[in-house]
């Protein structure tokens, strides 16, 4: 396993809309593991492969850090199938180091996805894990966290995200 540098705010490949995976070969599973490394040494809670310069429709999550019944799982090609409740909360992304927002999304989600085996699975997220699989679907569909907040909102931020832009 290799760690790999992730990229910050301002490269365009965020704001890819990803490729469907087609096969999981060695090229994914070396991803993965890439990724899960990438993950771990980075202290997150999840990461898009995007996110590490890959436009390909996958991520994953380890919530161990705030669960210890919980493990890594991956979602290959996911789909949110449905979502329910809302809910305010604090959330963070890998690719805007310090910087925090109160979002509002879904408190429940079920989401179906496909794991390295080739197995598809279906999952019911809700709090934190929900937040998870919602904030990494978007960064498979090239949306990022800021892109929820109001416009006031986002105006507010405009220096730090332009100081981001700057050194990615
Ligand atoms: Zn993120």
């Amino acid at each position: 396993m290799a760690k790999r540098p992730i990229v910050i705010y301002g490269d365009p490949v965020l704001r890819e809309v990803t490729q469907t995976v087609d096969e999981i070969n060695q090229e994914v599973k070396d991803l993965v593991y890439d990724m899960t490394d990438t993950l771990k040494k980075a202290k997150g809670l999840g990461l898009a492969a995007s996110q590490v310069g890959v436009a390909r429709r996958l991520f994953i999550i380890d919530l161990s850090a705030v669960d210890i019944n919980e493990s890594l799982k991956v979602f290959i090609n996911p789909e949110i199938l449905e979502t329910s409740g809302e809910i305010e909360m604090e959330e963070g992304c890998l690719s805007f180091p310090e910087l925090y927002l109160k979002l509002t999304r879904p408190e429940r989600v079920r989401v179906r996805a496909v794991d390295t085996e080739g197995n598809r699975f279906e999952m019911i997220a809700e709090g934190v894990a929900a937040r998870a699989v919602l904030h990494e679907f978007d960064h498979t569909q090239g949306k990022l966290f800021i892109d929820l907040l109001t416009p006031l909102a986002r105006t507010m931020i405009k220096g730090r995200l332009r100081k981001l832009a700057a050194v990615s």
